[in-house]
């Protein structure tokens, strides 16, 4: 897997940081008090296992309010997991601690959602392909889903 764990905050100028790694720190610092009372919410991410030839995602990222390795024991478990695991897809890979275990947590979930997409941005400027609901690989596919509908329906009108 080529995607490199992001230099930490501490160690670095900032102009070293990735500047998607570097707009989550932002978002972070820049969360209102008034989106909750403590910062319960991070991202996380573990490698998708190719099980039917399909290479599409190498990479699954998400939020969650549990401890990252809860999460990720549900994916395992098929509990509320994503579908492509679900399906028979793909396999659950490895959890990549070391991609976020140094990221800011949020306050609220809206908050944590932008920072996943963010990090599924990060993984795919990196040399990875993210599935993520939030990252901007997703929102160009339901794009294309959307045009695709609308230009159907307009052959149909
Ligand atoms: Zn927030």
């Amino acid at each position: 897997m080529v995607v490199q764990r992001p230099q930490p905050a501490a160690d670095v100028e900032r102009d070293d940081m990735h500047y998607l790694i570097n707009k989550i720190y932002q978002l972070a610092a820049n969360e209102p008090l008034a989106h909750g009372p403590r910062r319960t919410f991070r991202v996380y991410a573990y490698e998708l296992i190719a099980l039917r030839g399909d290479t599409t995602y190498t990479m699954y990222v998400g939020q969650t309010k549990y401890a990252a390795q809860t999460r990720y024991r549900h994916h395992q478990q098929g509990h509320n997991a994503y579908r492509g695991i679900t399906n028979g897809r793909f396999g659950v890979g490895k959890l990549r601690i070391d991609l976020f275990e140094d990221l800011p947590k949020f306050r609220c979930v809206e908050c944590a959602k932008q920072a996943e997409g963010l990090l599924a941005d990060y993984v795919d400027a990196t040399g990875g392909c993210a599935y993520s609901d939030q990252g901007t690989r997703h929102a160009n596919k339901r794009a294309q889903k959307l045009a695709r509908r609308a230009r159907k329906e307009a052959l149909n009108a």
